[in-house]
């Protein structure tokens, strides 16, 4: 089986600066424990898994906002994650008098001042993300105004009377540009006089890029959890741009041996919240995989998750 390792993948600088933040706090003793997470550090089920061995709850429900979540915290220290938080979260932390700590992404940030600064200009804003997302979910508490789209659908819904105001269109970090352009030529057709600015993250592109400058294979594999935006997108820019067959894997123990039935190559990638380690033992199970030989079919995983950090 040949295998292509496509580069750049895994962790971005944004990840490794969240995943130090709460290696120093469970290192530091003077801070208050529990030690909380708002939500998954970076959207990885082995880190958040890896994480609680030493005792740091992540708290994460679907149906709760940041919000929500803080009020079921009485005392600790309370980590937000890499994908940004409202101030009105981190207010509700001082209130509480819970030591805080953010570990958001400075890629975050400069959307979050882009989109503050736009408002107090005047514009209105429309911002095109994922629903359920927690970049979003900070960026929407900004301003109740802002206009939230998350496809072509809601942005054939926005109102016409925008037409009549400066307007203001950015993105969530992680999308691809796909997303962008389908729902650009939407609101381009409806409010010729936009300003847009693009804000996908430079780690998002570039591990983008390779995967749309690869070479000819007959399978991608993507390793990453099924909330990495991020990671969603590289196998959609595989499958749609390129054409391979593209599936998102947590790690080698989710390889269907039937996807390898027949092929020849097999490239792999992984999103900027993935471990290096879970990644690299896909690639050395693939590297050995012979479809004659059953002795090379073992692929349980054999990463303890002390060694995910
Ligand atoms: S993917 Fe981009 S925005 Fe998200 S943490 Fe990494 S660098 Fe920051």
């Amino acid at each position: 089986m040949k295998v292509i390792d496509l580069t750049p993948r895994g962790y971005c600088h944004g990840v490794l600066n969240a995943l130090a933040m709460v290696k120093k706090v469970i290192k530091t003793e003077s801070y208050p424990r529990p030690i909380y997470i708002l939500g998954q550090i970076v959207h990885n089920e082995k880190i958040t898994k890896a994480f609680s061995e030493y005792g740091v709850i992540s708290l994460d429900q679907k149906d709760k906002t940041r919000l929500e979540l803080i009020e079921s915290i009485d005392h600790g220290t309370v980590i937000f994650t890499a994908h940004g938080i409202s101030k009105q979260v981190i207010e509700r932390a001082k209130e509480k008098g819970l030591t805080a700590l953010n570990a958001t992404c400075r890629d975050v940030m400069k959307v979050h001042r882009a989109v503050e600064a736009k408002l107090n200009e005047g514009y209105e804003i429309i911002y095109i993300g994922h629903k359920n997302h927690p970049e979003p979910e900070a960026i929407l508490a900004l301003d109740n105004k802002i206009y939230f789209v998350q496809d072509e659908k809601d942005a054939l819904m926005l109102p016409e009377i925008l037409k009549d105001y400066p307007l203001f269109v950015t993105n969530q970090t992680t999308l691809s540009l796909y997303d962008i352009e389908a729902v650009l030529k939407i609101i381009e057709s409806k409010f010729p006089n936009y300003l847009f600015d693009n804000e996908i993250c430079n780690a998002t592109t570039v591990r983008q890029e390779a995967v749309m400058k690869q070479e000819p294979v007959d399978l991608m594999l993507v390793v990453g959890d099924q909330l990495s935006s991020n990671s969603n997108k590289l196998a959609f820019v595989g499958s749609h741009y390129q054409q391979i067959p593209s599936k998102l894997i947590s790690g080698v123990e989710s390889i269907d041996l039937n996807w390898l039935k027949g092929i020849q190559s097999v490239s792999v990638t992984s999103g900027a919240s993935t471990p290096t380690i879970v990644t690299e033992e896909v690639i050395r199970f693939l590297s050995q995989y012979k479809e004659n030989d059953p002795t090379t079919w073992d692929h349980q995983s054999k990463i303890e998750l002390i060694d995910i950090l």
